[in-house]
């Protein structure tokens, strides 16, 4: 995770702007006087779960939470950063710290990518490797696959490796920092790898990370990933990612499996979309990078793993994402592996029949009992309201409030008084502990936005875009890193200067940006039209959020001030209603006002 991310993730945007102007908690928003325009009715609002605010009134503007200091304190990002860095307790790089963290890492990814290329060619050609040829093939892998996953054969020895790679240059030290090595008894220092098969393991860019290695004979553990190292976290990587990258943009879908296995089958029958979770639980980081690239996530579980506490982590999901997220549950005792082995129409049939998982919840708990039993009601009541209490997104909970309450045949009423008892209290942003503080913020939707990347990137890519007209506004990038990097671009000449021009802490980024198209070229007669279509999208984009959060501020005014919220007090504030938004509003206020005269 980049600093910057790590401050925002650690920041209350709510706790920020308290400091300026009291806030009031109203629905899932917060609102309060402008900090920036005098007003007497509040028009300027925070949005926690997004963590950005919006003046409604003069200023018709908002940001995130750098914006917002950026703008009250009349300082520059970088400034900006520093303040809300030191706040929330994360120690960002200076210019030189990056370089010299970047070359530690640089080395470490070539040393494992040397071990990689040693793995693969044993593999290939040792006579040793004859056990581990035959289970490859035993697996029906193509030998086009072998090469494209690289995957390789650790030698039954204690030292074969570490032999290797001292031979060619590097340190027993820093085989240690990579893992390929370890400290024995009586310290001495032996493979870490010895008679497996080697998977290399990559992050996005194709970089090689660790390696996950499956026994041939019994020894234990079966699999054996690469302890954790400078370049190598299990908990945030994802096998197979460097291979999908470009199917799940394309079919907007990612598909998330369990093991190695699962994703060379699945890309080898031509589902490149298929990732794996390197253990059985999806982590927060890892559907933090999926975001990056779709919002649509399936999840392929045994079926016997599908069990409520498995479902509870799935909304955690869901509401990290913003989306619905799918599951497929498998056949029992088979992995996907086997499914798209014996049979891939029949896997592409079992993705299509894909249940959103709160639905799949509903059927699993049902299908153990008999809905026309008082007790069994109570029991699918009881299991099923605790996870409909976890789901964010207001109109999706409603949903499933409705359908259970369907199930049941339960007045929908009764179970949403339910349903508030077991909701937290309304104060938790305040009240929690820091800890678990940080993991619910690391839960709330964290401002990446695809369009927003991918118009840069073009723009970064293809400098001759600046001159395009029109071009976005500034405003239009929500994310103050995109925001940052964005006009930097209009004043710099070319990368060197941005580069230079920008805080480091954003050079992280910036080379994210500078990736994003190197695998995918875009053909030159289109770079305008796929441009102009960008910057049209990420206008609607802001219009339609803007959108949103009107009709909120209006539901609510309707809300607070009954049939009485005054059309043209909001009018002054410089809220000007869609004509939809405006009958939604007169509607309600016949209604009401109906309803005062019968009374
Ligand atoms: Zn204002």
């Amino acid at each position: 995770m980049s600093a910057i991310d790590e401050v925002k993730q650690r920041t209350d945007i709510v706790e920020v702007v308290s400091q300026y102007t009291t806030l009031t908690k109203s629905g899932r928003t917060f609102r309060g006087l402008c900090p920036f325009h005098s007003e007497k009715h509040p028009s300027f609002f925070v949005y926690p779960e997004q963590g950005s605010w919006h003046c409604f009134g003069a200023c018709a503007t908002g940001g995130d939470v750098f914006s917002f200091i950026m703008k009250k304190e009349n300082i520059d990002f970088g400034e900006a950063l520093r303040l809300l860095a030191e706040r929330a307790g994360v120690s960002l790089p200076t210019r030189l710290e990056p370089g010299a963290k970047r070359e530690e890492k640089e080395r470490l990814y070539q040393i494992n990518e040397a071990a990689a290329q040693y793995f693969h060619d044993l593999l290939l050609n040792s006579k040793a490797s004859e056990k581990a040829r035959n289970y490859v093939a035993d697996r029906s892998l193509s030998p086009d696959t072998v090469v494209r996953f690289k995957l390789g054969f650790s030698l039954n020895s204690w030292e074969a490796l570490k032999q290797h790679l001292t031979d060619i240059g590097y340190t027993t030290d820093e085989l240690l920092t990579a893992g390929l090595i370890k400290e024995g008894e009586g310290g001495k220092l032996h493979d870490y790898f010895r008679n497996r098969l080697m998977f290399p393991i990559c992050d996005l860019k194709g970089n090689v990370t660790g390696f996950g290695a499956r026994a041939l004979d019994d020894s234990m553990p079966k699999y054996l990933n690469s302890p954790q190292t400078p370049v190598f976290n299990k908990s945030h990587t994802l096998y197979g990612i460097n291979l999908a990258t470009q199917a799940i943009r394309e079919k907007d879908t990612a598909v998330i499996m369990e093991g190695y296995m699962d994703v060379i089958t699945a890309h080898q029958n031509g589902f490149s979309n298929v990732i794996a979770s390197m253990g059985t639980a999806v982590t927060e980081p890892q559907i933090n990078t999926l975001k990056r690239l779709t919002k649509n996530i399936i999840l392929a579980l045994d079926a016997d793993e599908a069990g409520e506490e498995a479902m509870l982590r799935c909304v955690g999901y869901e509401n990290t994402l913003d989306a619905e997220v799918k599951v497929i549950t498998l056949p029992k005792g088979k992995d996907p592996d086997d499914v798209i082995r014996e049979d891939s129409t029949m896997w592409q049939q079992l993705l299509d029949k894909a249940l959103p998982v709160i639905d799949y919840t509903f059927d699993m708990i049902t299908a153990e009992l008999d809905m026309t039993r008082a007790r069994d009601k109570t029991l699918a009541t009881d299991r099923l309201l605790p996870i409909i209490a976890e789901i964010k997104n207001p109109i999706r909970q409603a949903h499933y409030l409705q359908k259970l309450a369907r199930l049941v045949n339960v007045d929908e009423r009764r179970l949403e008084a339910e349903l508030a008892r077991l909701k937290p209290a309304p104060r938790r942003y305040r009240d929690k502990e820091p800890e678990t503080k940080a993991a619910g913020q690391a839960l709330r939707t964290m401002l990446s936005s695809p369009v927003e990347e991918y118009c840069l990137a073009l723009l970064l890519q293809y400098p001759e875009l600046k001159r395009y007209q029109p071009q976005p506004s500034p405003e239009h990038f929500e994310n103050s890193e995109n925001r940052e990097i964005f006009t930097g671009w209009h004043q710099a000449g070319d990368l060197p200067a941005l580069k230079s021009s920008l805080n480091p802490a954003l050079w992280e980024h910036l080379d994210y940006l500078l990736d994003y198209l190197k695998k995918k070229e875009v053909p030159t007669n289109q770079i305008e039209r796929r441009y102009a279509d960008c910057v049209l999208n990420l206008r609607k984009k802001y219009l339609q959020s803007l959108e949103v959060r009107r009709s909120e501020i209006f539901a609510l005014e309707v809300e607070l001030g009954g049939a009485g919220a005054d059309l043209a007090k909001l009018k002054e504030e410089g809220i000007e209603p869609s004509a939809q938004l405006l009958e939604v509003f007169r509607q309600t206020r016949r209604k009401a006002k109906s309803q005062g005269a019968k009374e």
